[in-house]
């Protein structure tokens, strides 16, 4: 069988675009490879996305596989490991099936990047986290520090500060990238300490556990927690041989959201764009889906 279209990634993008196609009449399919909703999940709260004053990221996550249910739109949980083409058919593999489509529509979203540090990996779990919401909660009244200078890590340190007893933020240079509001909001924060020009050269553990970070290899600092907000990766791998990336691996599409390959799509933060936001990626996944479902 072959589907008009599939749908890689139940993210914002991944689930607006299938709304959409759906509601055209596609005989759509979605593959996810976690959890409907993707990094919306651990966002706590979402105060920019239009019709919804405040709400948690979890909360969104689950409104948005609710209209999926609502709607009958076909998912599976499966891995995608590699896309290639057979003429005009773009052949979906996961790691037990494979599956055809006419067009297909590539959500996958970013994963968070780590510093790189020696022993990093291995601490994930055990005092180092990328998510705030999932994993504040371990360190109540603790001390933690927060490593970044962007919209994420100013955020996250927002909402960790209202959980733990102290925070150092940690950023590399002598000012935020993060917007303005943002800033004021740390700068009113009596248990955050900004650590402007500083880098975290080494971690410290004891017994398995994070017990210190180092800053600029000299000045060592006792804390329970790292979270590491210093931006994400995309996830193409599995396309990485189609030519449709850029050096660093986001897909670069047209104003139709169609890579040079005809049929084959990207939306949300996939892409190569100047704005990561749930509004834009919902924005992208509806107009890919509005175009390749008009193609059919
Ligand atoms: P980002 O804007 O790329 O910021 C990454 C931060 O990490 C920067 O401050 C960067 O420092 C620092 N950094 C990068 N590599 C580093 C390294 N190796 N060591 C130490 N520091 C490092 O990422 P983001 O904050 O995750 O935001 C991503 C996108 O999502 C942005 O477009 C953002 O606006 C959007 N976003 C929006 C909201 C919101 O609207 N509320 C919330 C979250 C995210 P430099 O500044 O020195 O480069």
């Amino acid at each position: 069988m072959t589907y008009d279209s599939i749908i890689i990634g139940m993210g914002i993008a991944g689930i607006s675009a299938a709304i959409y196609a759906k509601r055209s009449g596609n005989n759509v399919l979605m593959l996810e490879k976690m959890r409907p909703g993707g990094i919306i999940n651990t966002i706590d709260k979402i105060e920019n996305y239009p019709g919804f004053k405040s709400i948690t990221g979890p909360d969104l996550a689950f409104q948005l596989f609710e209209q999926v249910n609502e709607l009958k739109i076909p998912y599976k949980m499966e891995e995608v490991i590699e896309v290639t083409l057979e003429n005009n058919i773009k052949v979906v593999k996961t790691k037990d099936h494979e599956y055809r489509a006419l067009n297909i529509l590539i959500a996958t979203g970013r994963s968070p990047i780590l510093l790189g540090l020696p022993k990093e990996e291995e601490l994930i779990g055990k005092g180092i986290s990328t998510c705030a919401l999932c994993d504040g909660y371990l360190y109540k009244e603790k001390e933690i520090a927060v490593v970044g200078g962007g919209n994420s890590a100013l955020q996250e340190a927002l909402y960790l500060s209202n959980i733990v007893k102290k925070i150092y933020l940690i950023h590399r240079r002598d000012e935020f990238r993060a917007d303005s509001s943002l800033v004021e909001q740390i700068k009113t924060k009596e248990n955050i300490e900004i650590c402007y020009t500083s880098q975290v050269t080494s971690l410290e553990e004891e017994n398995g556990e994070l017990k210190a970070v180092v800053l600029n290899e000299t000045e060592k600092i006792p804390v329970s927690a790292m979270f590491v907000y210093i931006g994400y990766a995309p996830k193409t791998d599995f396309v990485k041989d189609l030519g449709i990336t850029n050096q660093a691996g986001y897909l670069e599409v047209n104003e139709n959201y169609e890579t040079k390959v005809p049929g084959i799509y990207g939306a949300g933060d996939i892409i190569v764009k100047k704005v990561y936001q749930i509004v834009t990626a919902a924005s992208e996944g509806a107009t890919a889906a509005i175009r390749f479902s008009r193609k059919k």
